[in-house]
């Protein structure tokens, strides 16, 4: 795995001129994930994700993540309100992701990977990519390709039901939950306290929004379900799907070699990774 941002500019200029290497790029959001993390979960995340995914490729490196993201969301991220979420307008992150993007592609770059780790971000990051598609066919570029993904989707059903045995609330009430605390704890300890972690039920919403919002729906500790049973085992398992998974992906979209030999008509298949039944005995939740 290569650092885009270590390289000096001629060799990285060798390396994505011809089109062939995949730059990941993280896209993140510093936002409050309650008294027991640090606010850059959705910055870390998604970056040690990518690093781990481009080491199993031939060609490929990781752009240095954008910090920031769309505005927190209460239903899904506490809400906008609290203090330490620090967000973008819409339009700063669309023209963000827009403009790295065409940069990439000037350099020559032909193949990305947006890594999503903050779920407000998702449709900023869809209008960012068609409009960098619809400018340089503009310019004549035809074959850029850009993949989009959220690591939190190819955390399947076995695996859910492994981490979570007394039932799933769902990914957006996962905000500061067993997931991103669990992944912490596997990545980045030194910034998880487990001491300070709230434990109350997971927060309820009416099925609509209200703007401005009414902070008292937001839980008072700023996480939406309790990240009581998360623990570092949990964080490598769902490290490992998520790692798994979006390689298995990402070679069946851009590496062709690949396609070949794992299809024989070339059609393409959405390898989904599940964890080996042996595996789950073994470890100790
Ligand atoms: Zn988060």
């Amino acid at each position: 795995m290569v650092s885009m941002a270590e390289l000096d500019w001629v060799t990285y200029q060798k390396t994505v001129s011809k089109g062939k290497a995949i730059i990941f790029l993280p896209i993140g959001a510093l936002e409050q994930h309650g008294p027991h993390m640090s606010m850059n979960p959705d910055v870390l995340i998604p970056t040690a994700i990518s690093e781990a995914v481009a080491r199993r490729l031939n060609n490929a490196m990781v752009a240095p993540p954008i910090a920031y993201g769309y505005k927190s969301q209460q239903q899904s991220g506490g809400g906008n309100h609290m203090s330490g979420t620090t967000s973008l307008d819409g339009e700063t992150l669309m023209y963000t992701v827009r403009d790295i993007i065409k940069e990439l592609a000037r350099h020559g770059s032909r193949k990305i990977v947006m890594m999503n780790g903050h779920y407000e971000n998702s449709m900023f990051i869809v209008e960012g990519i068609d409009l960098a598609i619809r400018e340089l066919r503009w310019d004549g570029i035809t074959d850029m390709n850009v993949m989009i993904l959220s690591y939190w989707d190819f955390v399947e059903d076995p695996t859910i039901e492994l981490l979570y045995p007394d039932g799933f609330t769902g990914w957006d009430l996962e905000h500061g939950g067993v997931l991103e605390t669990s992944l912490m704890l596997h990545l980045y300890p030194h910034l998880v306290d487990i001491n300070k972690i709230v434990d109350h039920p997971p927060a309820k919403f009416p099925p609509y929004d209200m703007f401005p919002v009414n902070p008292e729906l937001t839980p008072p500790s700023g996480t939406l379900s309790s990240a009581k049973n998360a623990s570092k085992e949990k964080g490598e398992i769902l490290m490992k799907v998520c790692v798994e998974g979006i390689s298995l992906s990402v070679k069946n979209v851009f590496e062709v070699d690949y396609l070949k030999s794992v299809t024989k008509k070339n059609s393409l298949t959405i390898p989904i990774y599940v964890p080996p039944k042996n595996q789950r005995k073994e470890v100790e939740l």
